[in-house]
């Protein structure tokens, strides 16, 4: 069956969850309570051109592309958006996860930096978008020093971009606070609202 022809059959159709906030404030966290716990819902995987760290699998964590294969599917349009972060490395969220998870009728949850948030809800406004705040700014140094996985100069640069970040919040639907050692509470936050997006007696539905 061609591409276009299973368009018109089955419109790929459901909810787009958009949670975003400042680099280190915990998205991935998040995301993985989520799978850890099975709640209903899939991730969409970020392309990056960024190294892989440590514990971190392709397909899972990111789509660890080389420039070329990063440039191959920017010119054949299958970015939904994309974007270089803090000056570095490209980021990218491929069209066909999304559309191929609305086709099997599951939700899907995407987590790009505050940047590429901003044009998902541009592109798709029906998309339910979160911000995720740490409790104070101070709270994100330590993080990030934890994490261990940027050098010195990068976690200058993720701060002062996330100062500029959290000026942003009143452009989402929702926001949650990930309280420092409480991010149970911000997972039952999460769920919440999704389970809350979908008992809508209209819900926001994109159709991509
Ligand atoms: P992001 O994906 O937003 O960049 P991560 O999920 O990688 O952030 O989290 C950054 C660091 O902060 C990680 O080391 C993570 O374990 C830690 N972290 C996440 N949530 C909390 C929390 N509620 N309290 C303390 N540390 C946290």
């Amino acid at each position: 069956m061609d591409d276009d022809h299973q368009t018109l059959e089955t419109p790929a159709s459901g909810l787009v969850f958009v949670l975003s906030g400042p680099s280190g404030v915990g998205k991935s966290s998040l995301i993985e309570r989520l799978k850890r716990d099975d709640f209903p819902i899939t991730h969409c995987v970020t392309a990056t051109t960024r190294p892989r760290r440590q514990g971190e699998e392709h397909g899972v964590h990111y789509y660890f592309l080389a420039d070329a294969e990063y440039d191959a599917l920017l010119e054949k349009g299958q970015f939904l958006e994309h974007a270089v972060v803090h000056n570095l490395y490209r980021y990218g969220i491929p069209l066909h996860s999304i559309r191929d998870a609305l086709r099997r009728g599951q939700d899907v949850i995407l987590a790009p930096d505050v940047q590429g948030a901003s044009t998902v809800r541009w592109k798709l406004p029906n998309a339910i978008s979160i911000f995720l705040r740490p409790p104070s700014l101070d709270e994100l140094a330590p993080r990030l020093a934890a994490r261990g996985t940027e050098t010195t100069e990068e976690r200058h640069i993720r701060l002062a971009t996330a100062e500029r970040e959290m000026q942003r919040v009143s452009e989402y639907d929702y926001v949650i606070v990930n309280h420092r050692d409480r991010l149970d509470q911000a997972v039952g936050d999460l769920k919440a609202i999704i389970v809350a997006e979908r008992l809508r007696v209209c819900p926001r539905t994109v159709t991509l």
